[in-house]
């Protein structure tokens, strides 16, 4: 018997009774747990619906393919998130989250940030405590950058200048260019970044958590912030997601 605390990410209904949930753990990175009887019965369903965060004691099983297997024995709720269960644009946001963590996961050890930030974000949309557009910036820059996609955001990456002006980030190769390096073509696909965009940028890569969501930002940087991590994850993920279209319609 394995104990790991997880957040529920994602629900199947297997079969007409039984359910499998994707799980976010710190202990064994993303992994498919499945519930006997998880549809119909009343024991486990408060700690295994969308968006909690539980104790989970598994069952652990090898297949004859070498494959692991998962079974739930019990669960004890540790926090529900009660609030984005309760506002449709708060559900989509975390059910965007869910998303893009499935996207990249892995069942591997060390997997404390990634379920930091999750927990951290969800904790942040669940009190209103960070302006929910801002919050999906944070979380789709910072994902990456825990997950071995960091950019190397120090300096140019020609001639190491700190700050400028303008300078320019290409999501080709994902790096950051002063205006005298930078090399454009009809091909290039940048984000030309002044010095607030490339603090903020800066400071959603490489803040500690305990200070990652204290900070505001205008309107009108919010909105440059938001093509820029947009883009970051179009052009690393190359995937579309259908809950940001849906994030986006509300
Ligand atoms: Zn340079």
């Amino acid at each position: 018997m394995l104990t790991v605390r997880g957040l529920i990410l994602k629900e199947k209904n297997i079969g007409e009774i039984s359910k499998s949930v994707s799980v976010i753990t710190a202990e064994r990175g993303v992994i498919d747990i499945f519930i006997r009887g998880g549809q119909k019965s009343v024991k486990n369903a408060a700690s295994t619906q969308l968006f909690t965060y539980s104790k989970l004691c598994i069952d652990e099983k090898r297949t004859a393919s070498g494959q692991t297997e998962y079974y739930l024995n019990s669960s004890e709720l540790l926090s529900s998130f009660p609030n984005i269960r309760l506002d449709i644009k708060k559900t989509a946001l975390a059910a965007y989250f869910s998303e893009l963590i499935l996207y990249t996961r892995t069942e591997e050890a060390g997997y404390h940030d990634v379920m930091r930030l999750i927990l951290n974000s969800l904790y942040f949309l669940d009190n209103d405590k960070m302006k929910m557009d801002l919050l999906k910036c944070v979380f789709e820059f910072r994902l990456p950058c825990e997950i071995g996609l960091r950019p190397d955001l120090v300096g140019c990456a020609v001639c190491y200048k700190y700050k400028d002006d303008k300078m320019h980030f290409d999501f080709r190769d994902n790096k950051l260019y002063c205006d005298e390096c930078y090399m454009t073509d009809e091909n290039s696909i940048q984000a030309v970044m002044d010095k607030t965009l490339l603090y903020t940028v800066r400071f959603i890569a490489l803040s500690e958590f305990e200070k990652l969501f204290y900070f505001r930002l205008s309107e009108r940087y919010l909105r440059k912030l938001t093509e820029f991590t947009e883009s970051f994850i179009a052009f690393n993920f190359k995937s579309r997601f259908r809950t940001l279209e849906y994030y986006k319609s509300i």
